[in-house]
């Protein structure tokens, strides 16, 4: 067993860690306006290719930064570091798009990789979070030769949605059940509803869409007719080990940022890391952050290994549901050593604090991840979840 990064893993980190390092100056204009400029989304832009980290979920032979899910996990861990949510500007299209027909690859998922078009995924509704199953919106076949669809109904909290050429669409055919469309935004009937404010401030927006009629040809199905569910877990999966991975980041960050403090401020006559209760949080923190990445990282590096795809699943909702949580604590510790300082808005733990809340929610919330992993050791038992996976990897 070798836990060492190889030479490849250390070339991806150092040049996470530079376009980090590029980025992170936007954060206090994206925090004060809400947003960057188009000068800045193309400062950004051009660091991304620069590092090399466009697209990383997606093949080379499509344009995409090819990286195993070890390697993507490396990276996002680094990226997550940023505040108001600037690691999105990293643009990795929804897994699901691999499902592209090469006809559709050419004109959705090309451009995509490139960064030249953004796609947003457009699942949730009013009356369908958490039990994506209870979806509303319909897509009705529409001409006698099965020419195309006709979209309607709702759509909320799309992110990205506000700067997004197209979206993937999750909407019931009659006779098969959940699919998923590509569906540009331009087209007649696509409406953004609202864009509400959030506890966050990110980067992009999270409007709610309205579909009216919309009409699509039978070349926008993504996938099989029916079976926009099993791509849509297969896009949760791995999503959730990425929000692991840069909770993980973001947490060390604000860790750092309180440890440089707590070395550095003296109140009650001593520094306040002489503080035994201030030590106590550095103390917890330090540990959940380190048992969290190791264990998002052996997850990511089963994936690489193949295995069984459900185990993987209820593995990857156990690395998002600790790490999610294992976070917030540590971003919340980081506010309190930081006292009245980290309570405002320019210090980057109060923002990590705000931004780190929604891991607990979106990609399926705490309590969903919790009923996928006792799913799993109800169907197919402990063992698999919590050991190293050896028969997954004996087997490749
Ligand atoms: C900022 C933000 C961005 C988002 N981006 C996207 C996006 O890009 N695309 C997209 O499609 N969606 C997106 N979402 C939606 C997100 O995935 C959902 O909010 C999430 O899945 C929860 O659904 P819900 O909000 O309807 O809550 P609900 O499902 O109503 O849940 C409410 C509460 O009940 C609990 N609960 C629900 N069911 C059960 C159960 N069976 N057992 C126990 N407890 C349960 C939940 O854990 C939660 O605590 C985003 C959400 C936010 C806040």
């Amino acid at each position: 067993m070798d836990f060492a990064y190889t030479p490849r893993l250390t070339d991806l980190k150092a040049r996470a860690i530079d376009l980090y390092e590029r980025i992170v100056p936007y954060e206090a204009e994206c925090e004060e306006n809400n947003g960057l400029t188009p000068a800045g989304f193309a400062d950004i832009r051009e660091a991304v290719l620069a590092t090399g980290l466009q697209a990383i979920n997606m093949p080379e032979e499509w344009g995409g930064a090819g990286l195993s899910v070890l390697e993507q996990v490396v990276v996002q861990d680094e990226l997550g570091k940023l505040t108001n949510a600037l690691w999105d500007c990293v643009w990795r299209p929804a897994n699901a798009l691999r499902a592209c027909t090469p006809a559709q690859r050419e004109r959705w998922l090309g451009p995509d990789i490139r960064g030249e078009r953004r796609d947003a995924v457009a699942i949730t509704e009013a009356d369908a979070g958490s039990d994506p199953g209870n979806i509303a919106t319909t897509a009705v076949p529409e001409g006698s030769g099965g020419e195309g669809y006709v979209i309607n109904g709702e759509k909320w909290f799309v992110t990205v949605g506000d700067v997004a050429d197209f979206l993937l669409v999750l909407a019931n055919v009659p006779d098969h059940g959940p699919t998923l469309f590509l569906v540009d935004k331009d087209l007649p009937g696509v409406r953004v509803a609202r864009t509400p404010r959030y506890t966050h401030t990110f980067v992009y927006e999270h409007p709610e869409f309205h579909f009216e009629d919309v009409r699509v040809g039978a070349d926008t199905v993504l996938g099989e007719l029916g079976g926009g569910m099993d791509l849509t877990r297969d896009w949760f999966t791995e999503e959730r080990l990425m929000i692991a991975a840069r909770t993980i980041g973001a947490a060390e960050r604000a860790l750092t940022l309180a440890t440089e403090w707590a070395q550095s401020r003296v109140q009650g006559g001593a520094r306040l890391i002489d503080h035994q209760m201030i030590k106590a949080m550095l103390a917890d923190s330090a540990a959940e952050i380190a048992v969290n990445r190791a264990f998002t990282h052996q997850v990511a590096w089963e994936f690489d290994q193949g295995g069984d795809r459900k185990t993987l699943h209820a593995k990857a909702a156990m690395t998002k549901l600790a790490a999610s949580e294992a976070s917030g604590r540590v971003v919340d510790r980081a506010v309190q050593i930081f006292g009245g300082r980290g309570y405002m808005r320019e210090q980057p733990v109060e923002r990590l604090y705000r931004e780190l809340r929604v891991d607990r929610i979106w990609e399926g919330t705490s309590e969903i991840q919790k009923l996928v992993i006792a799913n799993e050791i109800d169907k197919r038992g402990l063992a698999g979840i919590v050991t190293f996976g050896h028969e997954a990897v004996t087997a490749a």
